[in-house]
């Protein structure tokens, strides 16, 4: 009998844990999921939208009206779809690093993401990386891990990812801004 497992990986910022869940996924012939691009996306149309980041209740409105479609790229990626839109190829600049966390603190908006995430976990067979996977998304999963490295070592490997495309990236503030959302997840009401 093919074994299909349920696998949770939580950990920081830049600690691995996608290059090592796309790793598993692959080998167990497994589907994977990215929950921070789902944040991340929905950063991406509050940003674009103008919402007020800070207001709970205009948050909790505003995500009502999104339509979440995720896919999985040929490559593994976490391909999300928000009312029909492809939002995946905006979702990894310092703008949305420096206000995904924001987004992530309102209850609105991990009710929903929590529900979608699990609904896609609820058959099994996946691999899901982020904060909360363990604890709240899939607590009854039989393997769970937490994945962490020194803010140096993950500034490091956030920085190498993130020079390509801006070559005027600074180091230093690769690792001020990660140790701020660090910070800023740690300490957050819901599910820090
Ligand atoms: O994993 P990644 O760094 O892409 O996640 C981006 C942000 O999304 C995190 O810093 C955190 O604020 C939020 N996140 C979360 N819960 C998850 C996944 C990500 O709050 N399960």
């Amino acid at each position: 009998m093919e074994i299909r497992p349920t696998v949770a990986i939580d950990g920081p910022a830049g600690a691995g844990k996608s290059t090592v869940a796309k790793e598993v996924a692959k080998n167990l012939n497994i589907d994977y999921l990215d929950t921070g691009a789902m944040y991340r996306a929905v950063t991406y149309i509050a940003l674009r939208d103008y919402w007020d980041l800070h207001n709970e209740e205009e948050l909790n409105e505003k995500i009502q009206d999104l339509e979440f479609k995720i896919k999985t790229s040929e490559r593994g990626e976490t391909i999300t779809i928000i009312n029909g839109e492809d939002v995946t190829p905006f979702i990894r600049s310092a703008e949305i690093n420096q206000n995904v966390s924001f987004i992530a603190k309102s209850s609105a908006i991990r009710k929903k993401l929590v529900l979608l995430q699990r609904q896609l976990g609820e058959m099994g067979g996946i691999v899901m990386d982020g904060r909360d996977i363990g604890t709240r998304v899939l607590p009854q999963a039989p393997y769970k891990f937490f994945l962490t490295a020194s803010l140096g070592e993950r500034a490091k490997r956030r920085y190498k990812e993130l020079v390509t495309k801006d070559p005027n990236l600074n180091i230093k503030e690769v690792e001020k801004d990660i140790a701020k959302r660090d910070n800023i997840d740690k300490n957050r009401e819901i599910d820090p």
